[in-house]
């Protein structure tokens, strides 16, 4: 006698419906969980709702109605004002349910959101991701997770249909740790890419070259390839990581190096320029749009 297996799906929610949480919410609703959304602004869950989510009054009505919530926040504040308050997620977290917060924030917003969800009886997962507009959409985020691993592995069906590379780093703080130290790698690469591509450019020499040639070499990376021709054309930057959120992330891996004692003195540097750029108006312009601070 042949048994039918059949896959219960859990109820999702997600809060956040930016760049990266309209595709990830996107993805889950694909892959068949029944997914409730909530967005400050509220149009942004029509799409959502058409291709079959629900959606809820409030961040509190998702986590109510939800067995894990994801939210993806622009920033700590922006997570703080959707956790607290009698219409915040961590008022309608049902005993036993998790919230997974993927937004990149600092460690001490991530341990303030456990010690919150843990007091409510439920759990809580960090789960910052590395990985723009496209892998949002390609469901190939890198995910880094930490906090509760029960958490963890409920969740891992779910983060399955966002990332492709899912990393578990232990305790809570320690994924949101990690992830500025990588941020503010890419941050320092991207503006010595804008800085040679300049350096080229006011000598005459052809970019289209340094980019061929840097392709070929040890400094070869997906990046580049990426916004190499944007930033040598010096062309309109459609926003898939801001600006804005690039220089939040510099300037809390620049608080987090004063926390250990350890010196960061490029990124220093780096973080004057994204501040000059935002200052120059580029907040929500693509993060690569800080050459146009560098070459005016
Ligand atoms: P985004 O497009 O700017 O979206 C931010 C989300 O936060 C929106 O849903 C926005 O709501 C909401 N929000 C902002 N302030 C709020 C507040 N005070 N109260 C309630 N909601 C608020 O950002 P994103 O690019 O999706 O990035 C989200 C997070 O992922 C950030 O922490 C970012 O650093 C990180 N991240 C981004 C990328 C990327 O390439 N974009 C890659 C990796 C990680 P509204 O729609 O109402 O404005």
């Amino acid at each position: 006698m042949s048994t039918v297996k059949t896959e219960v799906k859990m109820n999702i929610g997600f809060v956040g419906l930016g760049i990266m949480g309209s595709a990830m919410a996107a993805n889950l609703v694909k892959a068949g969980f029944r997914v409730t959304v909530w967005n400050r602004s509220a149009d942004r869950c029509r799409p959502l709702v058409a291709a079959g989510a629900c959606a809820a009054d409030s961040p509190c009505a998702v986590a109510e109605a939800s067995d894990i919530l994801f939210a993806m926040m622009a920033t700590p504040a922006a997570v703080q004002s959707v956790r607290d308050g009698t219409d915040g997620i961590i008022a309608g977290l049902r005993p036993g349910a998790g919230y997974v917060d993927m937004a990149t924030v600092d460690a001490e917003t991530s341990i303030e959101s456990a010690r919150l969800a843990h007091a409510a009886g439920a759990r809580f997962l960090e789960a910052p991701v590395a990985g723009s507009r496209k892998p949002a959409e390609d469901a190939t985020l890198t995910i880094m997770a930490a906090g509760d691993r029960g958490l963890y592995d409920a969740s891992l069906s779910a983060l399955e249909k966002m990332g492709s590379k899912i990393l578990f780093l232990g305790a809570a703080g320690n994924a949101a740790r990690m992830k500025l130290a990588n941020n503010l790698i890419m941050g320092g690469m991207l503006t010595a890419l804008c800085e040679g591509l300049a350096l080229a450019a006011g000598s005459g020499l052809d970019t289209a070259q340094l980019l061929e040639i840097l392709d070929s070499g040890a400094v070869s990376n997906p990046m580049f390839r990426l916004k190499g021709p944007q930033v040598a054309a010096n062309r309109e930057f459609p926003a898939a990581f801001p600006l804005k959120h690039m220089q939040k992330d510099l300037r809390l891996a620049l608080r987090l190096a004063e926390e250990v004692g350890q010196p960061l003195f490029a990124t220093a540097t780096v973080n004057e320029l994204y501040k000059a750029a935002l200052a120059a108006g580029l907040g929500d312009a693509d993060f690569a749009a800080v050459c146009r601070v560098i070459r005016p």
